[in-house]
């Protein structure tokens, strides 16, 4: 498996051109429906319920049909050439859509949005609405617009937006684990990676109004909160008046004092970013989760230095020593990159050691695809063959398989506290879980002691290669 499942940050390909409906007691009355789909990172599927609370507003509720949609939208992912490849088969699609229902609006959210501007509409004559991330408050102008019968742009990127008083609209949520979006953008230019370009400048959101959200949740009978933001560890927010800064470290502890029984996750941590601060945090708080997701790229200097990670192979290995030495039973999994421009065989290795270095619970894991406009694409030649890169993927993936099955492994005997998520997919007579370290843990219902959202101690009997099976005890 390429890109795993279950991971909290990056692509999950189960997910991927997800259908938002809104289900439960919505009882309002719309003039008009819409379709979402969403492709891409968390932060997107995040976006898209902020997308569907404007659209609500503006008299539009959600539909899982798009026959049925006045307006069909996606929220599109740049990363890789794959990801768009999908998003243009997916508008040829809705081409018979379109041609049975004249009157139906489609948009293009997200990144692609922002990276093709308004060139997506010459090349997709179907596309009526181009609308990049920092520009959803438009929307509702930019639909009146399109219904008049004009092509409708607005990708203009902002130093501010975070959408910090925005409702997010939880559609198809468990009830149980919620994202919240804590920062926008990144400034790190990374040299293979788009998201500068298409997500704009980093700007954190008010530490007000995010605690109030996690609240919120909380009293809604949510029980664990994941915080969100391309490189989380550099949140940074000033009071306007005091000018005080608000680091993340600041903030995951505002936010676990919320409630024990309110866990809190982040995602992602940038291994040059996170701070003995942050470690001591979650070392501190029960309910911070045990689990960092610290994406290494490669495991060689030379290599890390033209992917412009600004860490060593030396550095990113004592970062993970003292993970481990402040959090010893904390889950770490990574993002990995093969075949990188002008990568040697030797390099490669350089990845595959300190994969067993840092013994990864789970990976995402690629090979390099050039985008056009950022630094390598400028700066280097794409020169490893496709068959040299998919080889070292496969060796990659092989190794993580052979990681992730000796940590799960590794936890039989063991007991863990695992809040209820929901049923099992397999059976309705088991729940599932995770624990603190992002383990999916299986377990057979004992009667009716406990209920989705609940806390249950469970000692581990056996394992697959992702999830923990076991007996509450
Ligand atoms: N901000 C996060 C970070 O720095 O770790 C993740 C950003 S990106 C949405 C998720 C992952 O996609 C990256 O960590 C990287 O492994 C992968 N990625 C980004 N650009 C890529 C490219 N051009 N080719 C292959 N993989 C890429
Ligand atoms: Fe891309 Fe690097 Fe920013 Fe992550 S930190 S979004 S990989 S530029």
């Amino acid at each position: 498996m390429i890109e795993q499942l279950h991971d909290i940050s990056t692509h999950d390909e189960s997910r991927q051109g997800e259908a938002y409906s809104q289900d439960g007691n919505e009882s309002k009355e719309y003039s008009g429906k819409f379709y979402i789909e969403s492709y891409g990172c968390q932060m997107n599927f995040s976006d898209s319920e902020i997308v569907a609370s404007i659209l609500n507003k503006a008299g539009l509720g959600a539909t899982r049909n798009h026959e049925e949609a006045d307006l069909v939208l996606l929220n599109t992912c740049s990363i890789r050439e794959k990801a768009e490849q999908t998003i243009r088969k997916r508008l040829q699609d809705l081409r018979k859509s379109k041609a049975s229902n004249p009157g139906m609006l489609i948009g293009i959210l997200g990144c692609m949005a922002e990276r093709l501007k308004s060139k997506l509409l010459e090349e997709e004559k179907l596309v009526d609405l181009v609308v990049g991330p920092d520009a959803y408050r438009s929307l509702p102008a930019l639909i009146e617009t399109a219904n008049g019968g004009q092509k409708a742009v607005n990708v203009l990127l902002s130093r501010e937006e975070t959408y910090s008083d925005i409702s997010p609209v939880r559609l198809d949520s468990n009830g149980i684990t919620a994202f919240l979006s804590i920062m926008r953008g990144c400034n790190n230019m990374c040299s293979f990676c788009v998201v500068p370009f298409t997500r704009g400048r980093e700007r954190s959101r008010d530490p007000l109004s995010i605690e109030a959200e996690a609240r919120d949740l909380f009293d809604k009978g949510f029980r664990e909160v994941t915080l969100l933001g391309q490189n989380v560890d550099s949140y940074r927010w000033y009071h306007p008046e005091t000018s005080e800064a608000f680091s993340f470290a600041n903030l995951l502890e505002r936010v676990a004092l919320i409630h024990p029984d309110l866990r809190v996750r982040f995602s992602t941590s940038h291994p040059k970013d996170i701070t003995d601060d942050v470690l001591y945090t979650i070392a501190k708080y029960e309910n911070i989760c045990n689990y960092i997701h610290l994406p290494v790229q490669s495991g060689n200097t030379r290599i890390l230095q033209l992917m412009n990670r600004t860490y060593t192979r030396e550095w990113y290995m004592a970062k993970v020593d003292r993970i481990r030495e402040i959090i010893p039973d904390c889950g770490i999994s990574s993002d990995i990159i093969a075949g990188f421009c002008t990568e040697t065989e030797e390099e490669h290795a350089d990845t595959l050691s300190i994969m067993d270095y840092s013994k990864y619970d789970m990976s995402y894991m690629f090979f390099y695809s050039e985008r056009p406009g950022t630094l390598a694409a400028k700066r280097y030649q794409d020169d490893i063959p496709e068959g040299i890169k998919k080889r070292r993927l496969q060796e990659i993936v092989e190794k993580q398989n052979r990681l992730s099955k000796e940590s799960y492994q590794q936890d039989i005997g063991k007991t863990y506290r695992v809040l209820i998520e929901g049923d099992s997919k397999r059976s309705k007579d088991d729940w599932m879980g995770r624990n603190s370290q992002n383990k999916v843990v299986v377990f057979p219902k004992p009667g009716d002691r406990f209920k989705k959202g609940d806390y249950a101690m469970v000692e581990i009997s056996g394992a697959t290669q992702a999830t923990l099976i076991g007996k509450a005890v």
